[in-house]
């Protein structure tokens, strides 16, 4: 196993208050995981998204195969070297890039043939194929090759994305408990290479994560949630959530999907959401989430504030010397105005996406800890 999972509390309303003893970190759960694309959470160095109390972040397989491509990056001893970032890492699968980003896609059960957004060079991704990408950049989770179906997307539609997906599951789990000792930095004299091995902590390896499918359709959800949990992964995801769907639609699917998971395994729920709904989620018992919204409205100068959203483009904040967010504590609320972030944002300075992602990213990183603040509480 590739990870230990500590429920320190469950609330009445199903909230968890946990610790996930990855091979990089304990990390503290419900966790929000900022979204390191390329190896980057964008604008923001490493050195401060540890300031800001960043535990885990995600990684994307597809954008990190196609540059600087998985064997450089394994030669150099795995992405935790690669880009000096000494704590947890996820990876994705691939997938949903290949599938909203690629051109040209041919599905077969098989795998996916596309062409790169970049060159238009032609690639085939299998289960297999993202297990060895994942093993190589060396994420301390990983996560199953699965198709996220679209929404809307008829029942046949949604059952045959689900028939692939679990085909997927299963050979990616296969492949996966084959080669997982093949990771760059578990070897027999090698540690992880970048932190110590944790405090009386056993080395240990990658993990897997399952990934539950159906569209909206809650006996396909069901039927997604047996079969991988009858399959034993480390943890289990719900995917397919926001793309496009009424809101009301993916808080009624998380809810029915948490009771079909494994109490003891933790719960990532992918691409979700604005404040209140992480906030929501993580109450409810979702202890991971992910989310490129804090990071991409930023560069868009889009603020998560305590008094709603602020757009510091507006001509209202001009000359208001107040901070992005009075009640923020972050290092950018400590020493700028919002008359300062909006000049640099309508002067297009490089300055301007750091600072507005610092903040956003300190804001979602805040209500999290206030949430497990609360649940360790009880409520
Ligand atoms: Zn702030």
């Amino acid at each position: 196993m590739g990870l230990d999972f500590n429920l320190l509390n469950t609330t009445e309303s199903g909230g968890r208050r946990g610790q996930l003893s990855l091979p990089h970190r304990v990390v503290e759960t419900p966790v929000f995981m900022p979204v390191g694309t390329a190896g980057t959470v964008k604008a923001v160095p490493q050195d401060v998204l540890e300031t800001l109390g960043a535990e885990l972040i995600l990684g994307n397989t597809y954008h990190l195969y196609l540059r600087p491509g998985h064997d450089a990056i394994r030669r150099m001893g795995g992405l935790h070297r690669f880009i000096a970032w000494p704590r947890a890492m996820l990876t994705d699968s691939g997938g949903f890039q290949v599938f909203s980003l690629s051109q040209l896609r041919k599905v077969s059960d098989e795998g996916v043939r596309f062409r790169s957004h970049l060159d238009g060079s032609s690639h085939f991704f299998t289960p297999e194929h993202s297990m060895d990408v994942q093993i190589a950049l060396g994420a301390d989770i990983a996560m199953a090759f699965d198709e996220c179906t679209e929404y809307p997307a008829d029942r046949p539609r949604a059952q045959e994305s689900l028939r692939l997906t679990m085909a997927w599951a299963r050979r990616s789990l296969d492949h996966f408990r084959a080669h997982r000792d093949e990771v760059p930095w578990l070897g027999e004299d090698r540690v992880p290479p970048v932190s110590p091995l944790r405090p009386g902590g056993e080395q240990r390896g990658q993990s897997l994560f399952g990934i539950v499918q159906g569209g909206m359709y809650q006996d396909l959800r069901r039927e997604s949630a047996e079969r991988l949990v009858e399959m034993d992964f480390d943890g289990y995801a719900i995917g397919g959530l926001s793309v496009g769907e009424p809101r009301e639609l993916t808080l009624e699917t998380i809810s029915r999907v948490l009771p079909m998971l494994p109490a003891d395994k933790p719960r990532y729920v992918m691409g979700v959401g604005y404040p209140d709904e992480i906030e929501q989620y993580a109450r409810m018992g979702v202890d991971m989430m992910d989310c490129v919204l804090p990071t991409r409205a930023a560069r868009h100068g889009l603020l998560f504030t305590s008094e709603g959203r602020v757009n510091i483009k507006a001509a209202r904040y001009a000359e208001d010397q107040g901070p992005p967010d009075p009640a923020c504590n972050c290092m950018v609320c400590r020493r700028y105005s919002r008359a300062y972030l909006r000049h640099l944002m309508q002067a297009g300075e490089a300055l301007s996406a750091t600072l507005n992602t610092i903040h956003n990213l300190a804001y979602y990183l805040g209500i999290m800890e206030r949430v497990r603040k609360s649940l360790a509480a009880g409520g």
